[in-house]
């Protein structure tokens, strides 16, 4: 029985991993479940899966659940606050950690889970975007194990040969005979939009992704490709990449989550319906399969694949992120940190669509020669890019 931390459970990542664990009840125990305010969902994760611990973030919620668990006779302990977050993600108890709290909030407990040397599935990739290099230092000192749930890193992990797959982070391109990753992407909502409509986007538009069924953040992402860019980031540290060995390409079915090309003209794919339980049944189980609940793919009802270049005048923040990439950690971090702020206030209605890469480039531009040497200074340049990004509404 592998004991399993599920941090983010209440989100969409969360309840897809639930119901992978729910499918496979003889292979993992819920050891703890960790969010941040959504008591009700909580409280019916708990009574489901009986973990030994529950943790919100919020001081409130978590006492409110508290009350609740203590009604219902529940032995289920309640924690709050990051701390607890970094508590059930480290404590020796638990064998592996599903890391799919979003954003920047996921890094500490993640990086908790990989210090403890926890298997880690990793999906917050907003971790490996904020502190690249210090998270691979802290795998390799603790020797944790890290497999990616991001559908694309999984595909390109599936597509490598086995000795790539079991070091992650630390792979050859070159050794494995990799010619080129392709990251492929659908494009988003907003593909074949008129360029002068994207300055009237609402929410409501953006947040309507064509394939995939996600929250409303990283929704707002797909649109601007910025997930992509920062699926490129995540993919450089994940694979250790070069700047010649990926590749972005659209994809609007989102039929093949990614590719990898070898020297010798061989292309080995993953295909599948999008469907998050996919990628995670395959971290879970590794190196095994198990049940996830998703379809087959019906090739005979698949009309076309096709494939594009991307536009970076219709994806300008691909172009920025892409260039972060290459640029160093601190670009990367404050792109991170710019893009919450923004995507929440347009979210909110405070700010217009196009104004997100506006705010971020801004961000950027300021903050990318700053110094970073350790996770706190990870944090202290996350705050200061926030304020930036804030003034700049
Ligand atoms: P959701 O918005 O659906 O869920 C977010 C989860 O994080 C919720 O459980 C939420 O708790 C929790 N959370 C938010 N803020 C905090 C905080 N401060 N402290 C603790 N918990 C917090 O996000 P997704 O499931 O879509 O995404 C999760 C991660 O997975 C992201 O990093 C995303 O980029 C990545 N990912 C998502 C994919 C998808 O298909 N959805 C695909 C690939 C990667 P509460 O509900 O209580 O607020």
């Amino acid at each position: 029985m592998e004991k399993i931390t599920v941090l983010g459970s209440t989100g969409s990542i969360g309840r897809s991993t639930l119901d992978v664990i729910r499918r496979n009840r003889d292979r993992f125990n819920v050891f703890a479940l960790g969010a941040c305010r959504n008591a009700e969902r909580m409280l019916a994760d708990v009574m489901e899966f009986g973990p030994e611990f529950a943790v919100l973030a919020d001081e409130d919620a978590a006492g409110r659940l508290a009350q609740r668990l203590e009604a219902e006779g529940s032995a289920t302990r309640v924690l709050a606050g990051s701390d607890g977050l970094c508590r059930i993600a480290s404590s020796p108890e638990c064998d592996s950690v599903m890391a799919a709290i979003v954003g920047a909030a996921g890094l500490v407990p993640a990086l908790a889970a990989v210090k403890a040397g926890k298997k880690l599935y990793l999906a917050n990739k907003e971790s490996l975007v904020m502190t690249g290099h210090l998270f691979v230092q802290a795998l390799a000192e603790s020797g944790a194990a890290i497999l990616p749930v991001d559908s694309e890193h999984n595909a390109i992990f599936q597509s490598l040969p086995e000795t790539e797959q079991r070091r992650l982070c630390f792979c050859s391109m070159q050794e494995a005979g990799v010619d080129k990753i392709l990251l492929t992407g659908s494009g988003g909502p907003f593909r074949t939009t008129d360029l002068r409509d994207l300055a009237s986007v609402t929410p409501e538009q953006a947040v309507a992704h064509p394939t995939w069924n996600m929250g409303s953040k990283i929704s707002v992402d797909s649109s601007t490709m910025m997930n992509k860019g920062f699926e490129f980031i995540e993919a450089k540290w994940l694979f250790n990449l070069k700047n010649d060995d990926i590749k972005v390409v659209i994809h609007p079915q989102s039929v093949i989550h990614s590719m990898v090309q070898y020297r010798d003209g061989s292309v080995l794919a993953q295909l599948g319906n999008p469907d998050m339980r996919t990628p995670i049944a395959r971290v879970m189980s590794y190196p095994e399969r198990i049940e996830s609940g998703v379809g087959h793919l019906d090739f005979f009802s698949l009309k076309e694949l096709t494939f594009f270049e991307p536009d970076y005048r219709r994806y300008p923040c691909l172009k920025l992120a892409v260039d972060a990439c290459w640029s160093g950690q601190a670009a990367t971090t404050a792109l991170n940190a710019a893009n919450e702020v923004a995507v929440a206030a347009f979210l909110d209605r405070r700010i217009a669509y196009p104004d997100i890469c506006r705010i971020c480039s801004q961000t950027v531009e300021k903050h990318c020669g700053d110094a970073i040497v350790d996770v706190d200074s990870v944090l202290e340049l996350d705050r200061r890019a926030r304020q930036t990004a804030s003034a700049l509404f």
